[in-house]
């Protein structure tokens, strides 16, 4: 089913960017695997998918271990505890997650330590929902301009996640909004700061976020199938 699914997911990526106006080839697909099994991913890379999302450092960490024949390109999506950096850097090749300036001093630390530099993305909470993580919207431009100054930490871009709704054409504001933001800060570019990733857009809003500038669309459950946690 895997197969399938990813054969219809990226049939409708090309759709949402051919309708948009847009190179299908500017819009990356990160499969969220969280809570399913490596097969999964297995099945998932042999259709052509490398490009893997965890929410949980632990979890990441694991599959990584396990599919470390498969040149797979990790995402952690998730928010991202202090202590849990050295783990995280270890492993992702981009942490969409960065939601503090001391969060991301961490990360400097940890990716100096292994000699590398840490491509990250801000979360901001577009829509200033109580429940989530994420820069409030008129923080990001000061955060960019203090994290552009650590020599281990990439800013590539902004991430968020939207509020659930039963009526996804109702995020469109929450992505045009961030790509706003994207762009009031690249004009700026006093710092040579670069914020023109933007990912956004999740299974049932990804064609919205598509429309409204996504560079990334993070999507699990119709790849994978429903979730189902422990109780
Ligand atoms: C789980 C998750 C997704 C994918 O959600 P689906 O609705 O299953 O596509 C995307 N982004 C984040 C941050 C997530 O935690």
């Amino acid at each position: 089913m895997v197969k399938e699914n990813l054969t219809e997911i990226r049939a409708r990526i090309k759709d949402a960017c051919l309708k948009s106006g847009r190179n299908t080839e500017d819009v990356r697909l990160i499969a969220v695997s969280k809570t399913k099994p490596a097969e999964m991913i297995r099945e998932a890379f042999e259709a052509g998918q490398t490009e893997f999302g965890e929410n949980k450092v632990q979890e990441m960490c694991a599959k990584e271990e396990e599919l470390r024949d498969l040149p797979i390109t990790w995402h952690l999506i998730g928010h991202l505890q202090k202590n849990k950096v050295r783990k995280a850097v270890s492993v992702a090749a981009m942490i969409h997650s960065v939601d503090t300036v001391e969060l991301a001093e961490e990360i400097q630390k940890e990716a100096l330590r292994i000699n590398k530099v840490q491509d990250i993305l801000l979360e901001v909470n577009v829509a200033a929902e109580e429940s989530k993580f994420g820069f409030r919207p008129e923080e990001v431009a000061g955060a960019a301009k203090a994290i552009s100054q650590l020599p281990n930490v990439r800013l590539c871009g902004l991430m968020t996640v939207a509020p659930y709704t039963e009526n996804p054409a109702e995020n469109s504001v929450y992505f045009a909004e961030l790509r706003k933001l994207a762009v009031d800060i690249q004009s700026e570019n006093k710092d040579n700061i670069s914020v023109c990733c933007l990912s956004m857009g999740m299974s049932n809003d990804f064609e919205y976020a598509i429309a409204e500038g996504a560079t990334m669309v993070r999507v699990g459950s119709l790849i994978f199938g429903e979730r189902h946690y422990e109780k």
